[in-house]
């Protein structure tokens, strides 16, 4: 069984957004499109797409910001950049950031579709240099896989961001203790960034959606009021 890929388009302009969806859609691939970099990057943490087309020049939010807290966050998901600038230090810094490949406007809709399904190819052979942590952990009725940062749920896989897969393996180390906000942070941001223990909160929500059965009333995933979060089998 191959299903369907799926693709996300981040393309501001309507009627460009608009021919990509129809070519996609065309060759068999689920698309979902973004009007600016903010709905972008939500979609893309949100969605799981397998690859992603990503303009530069967006509203709100830029591709190069897009790209990198893409990659910030989830390393594994291969995303072409497409712009209409196409000077050296564009390619060379969308390569830097972590792009996987790059077409210049105007491209054709063919060439594009070859790129994206050869870049899906390769992902699927495993992204060269992606620094893979093994193991399996189960829970409830949960199997996480953290070396496919994926859990399955009911035979139905949903994958986890590399801060999510950390997030969960930090609380899974940490069963059945009061762990603060602080601690997470220290663990599983590390002391090179630094977000606000609001970020915390916002992953937690995104991981209970996915191992609860009902995420406003967790059995796993638990507040502790005052501190900070609890995991429980
Ligand atoms: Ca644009």
């Amino acid at each position: 069984m191959t299903a369907a890929p799926n693709i996300l388009i981040v393309e501001d302009e309507a009627p460009l957004r608009m021919a990509l969806q129809d070519a996609f859609e065309a060759e068999g691939f689920l698309v979902r499109a973004a009007r600016d970099g903010e709905e972008g990057l939500d979609l893309a943490l949100r969605e799981d797409p397998d690859v992603i087309l990503l303009d530069l020049m967006l509203p709100k939010r830029d591709g190069f910001s897009v790209l990198k807290a893409l990659r910030d966050d989830r390393l594994t998901t291969p995303i072409i950049i497409l712009s209409a600038r196409g000077e050296e230090w564009d390619r060379i810094h969308g390569f830097e950031v972590g792009a996987d490949d790059y077409l210049v406007k105007p491209y054709s809709a063919r060439e594009l579709v070859l790129r994206v399904r050869a870049v899906l190819a390769r992902a699927e052979g495993g992204t060269p240099g992606l620094k893979k942590d093994g193991g399996r952990a189960r829970f409830g009725d949960i199997s996480v896989d953290f070396s496919g940062y994926s859990l399955t749920r009911d035979g139905e896989k949903t994958g986890l961001s590399r801060r999510e897969m950390e997030l969960l393996r930090f609380l899974l180390d940490h069963e059945g203790e009061a762990v603060s906000r602080e601690r997470i942070l220290d663990a599983v941001w590390g002391e090179e960034e630094f977000p606000s223990t609001r970020t915390i909160d916002t992953f937690v929500r995104r991981l209970r959606k996915k191992i609860e059965v009902d995420a406003d009333r967790p059995t796993h995933l638990l507040t502790v009021h005052g501190v900070g979060y609890k995991f429980e089998r």
